[in-house]
C-alpha cells in the first residue's frame, strides 16, 4: 500500500485532479472557441474573445499531414501549427511514458472511464467480451491506424500535403469539427448513444477497440522506458491488480507489462495490497519510484511540449479574423 512511504492509492487521486483540471481545460477551450466562431457568425466586426490555438488538439488527421509536410519540406505549415505542436507533444509523451495521454488527460479516456463505472455501479460489474471476439475487434483501431498511414504518411506527395493544407478545407476544420457537436446529425447521435451504452457495461470501449490516435500512442509506447514493474518474490498473487485494470491486462503474472494497451493510469499499483510490489519504473531505474514521479513526468512533458511551441512562434494560427469572417460561410459548402 505504500511506496517509499506515500500511499499508492494517492496515485488514483492524483489521476482524478490531473484528468478533470484537464478536462475543465477542454471545455474552457471549447466554449472560448464557440464564443468566437458566434462573433463571427453574428458579424460582430471584433471578436468577442480571440480565438484557442488549443482547440486544434482535436485535429490529429490534419495534424498527422502538417507532421509529414514538416518532415518532408522541413517547415510548419503556419494554418494550424497548435495542431501539429499537440500531436508531437503526445507522441513523445508516448515514447518516454506509455500510452499517458490516454489515462491522464485525454477527455474521451476520461469520459470513457466514467462510463464503465457509471456501468459497474448499475449492473454491478463490467462485461468481458469473449476472448476471439476481443482480439478482432481490437485490430479494428490498428486497421484504421494502417488506412491513414498509408493515405497520409505513405501515398501523399509534398504537392498533395501543401495543397491539402493550403485549402480552406483546412482552414475551418476546427469549425466544422464545433459543428459536429454542436449541430449533430441524426446519424450522429445514434452512433453516439450506441458507442456510449457500449462504453458503461465494457471498460474503455472505444479506446480498446476503435480510437486509432490510441493505437498510435500504444505502439509508440512499446519503447517507453517506463513500465509496470511486479516484484515476482513479494507478490502474493492475488490477482487484485489484473482484476482492476482498465485495459484488462494481466498483470498478477507479468514481470514488466509490455503491453500498447498499457494507458500507465496507475490503477494496478493504487490496487495491490503489498508494500512495494507493483510499481512504474524506468528500465534504468532498480528502486521503486515514489507515486508522484510517473504524473509529475507526464504533466511537465505536456506542458514543456505546447510550451516549446508558444515560445518558438509555432502555436497562434495565421489565419486572422477577416479570414475566419471569409470563410465560415462557406463551411456547410466545403467538403474537402
Ligand atoms: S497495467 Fe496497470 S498501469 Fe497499465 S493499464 Fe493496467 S492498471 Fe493501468
Ligand atoms: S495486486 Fe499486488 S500482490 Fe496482488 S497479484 Fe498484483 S502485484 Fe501481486
Amino acid at each position: 500500500m505504500y511506496l517509499n512511504g506515500i500511499s499508492t492509492k494517492s496515485a488514483s487521486t492524483i489521476r482524478t485532479v490531473v484528468q478533470w483540471c484537464f478536462m475543465l481545460w477542454v471545455i474552457g477551450i471549447g466554449i472560448r472557441f464557440g464564443m468566437f466562431v458566434n462573433s463571427v457568425e453574428r458579424g460582430a466586426v471584433v471578436p468577442l474573445v480571440s480565438r484557442p490555438p488549443g482547440v486544434e488538439g482535436f485535429l490529429p488527421i490534419g495534424a498527422l499531414t502538417s507532421l509529414k509536410y514538416w518532415l518532408v519540406s522541413g517547415e510548419i505549415h503556419p494554418v494550424h501549427p497548435a495542431a501539429l505542436v499537440i500531436f508531437v507533444t503526445i507522441l513523445l509523451m508516448s515514447l518516454l511514458a506509455k500510452k499517458s495521454f490516454c489515462s491522464w488527460l485525454c477527455p474521451v479516456g476520461t469520459l470513457s472511464e466514467g462510463a464503465f463505472k457509471i456501468g459497474r455501479k448499475l449492473a454491478g460489474r463490467n462485461y468481458r467480451i469473449w476472448r476471439w471476439l476481443d482480439y478482432g475487434l481490437r485490430s479494428i483501431k490498428y486497421l484504421l491506424l494502417l488506412m491513414f498511414v498509408k493515405f497520409i504518411l505513405v501515398d501523399m506527395s509534398v504537392e498533395a500535403l501543401g495543397g491539402f493544407l493550403d485549402a480552406p478545407y483546412w482552414a475551418v476544420s476546427d469549425v466544422k469539427m464545433l459543428h459536429f457537436f454542436t449541430s449533430m446529425s441524426l446519424t450522429t447521435m445514434v452512433v453516439l448513444a450506441i458507442l456510449t451504452l457500449f462504453s458503461l457495461f465494457y471498460k474503455m470501449f472505444w479506446c480498446r477497440y476503435l480510437c486509432p490516435y490510441g493505437a498510435l500512442l500504444g505502439l509508440a509506447s512499446i519503447v517507453s522506458p517506463f513500465k509496470i514493474r511486479r516484484d515476482s518474490t513479494r507478490c502474493t498473487g492475488c490477482q487484485r491488480c489484473s482484476a482492476i485494470c482498465p485495459s484488462s491486462l494481466v498483470v498478477h503474472s507479468s514481470t514488466a507489462v509490455s503491453s500498447p494497451e498499457c494507458t500507465g493510469c496507475l490503477t494496478c499499483v493504487a490496487h495491490c495490497p503489498e508494500r512495494n510490489v507493483l510499481a512504474m519504473q524506468p528500465v534504468f531505474w532498480k528502486r521503486p519510484l515514489p507515486v508522484w514521479v510517473f504524473p509529475a513526468v507526464v504533466v511537465f512533458m505536456f506542458m514543456a511540449g505546447t510550451g516549446a511551441g508558444m515560445v518558438s512562434g509555432h502555436w497562434q494560427s495565421s489565419l486572422s479574423y477577416s479570414d475566419y469572417q471569409r470563410l465560415i460561410p462557406l463551411v456547410q459548402s466545403l467538403s474537402h
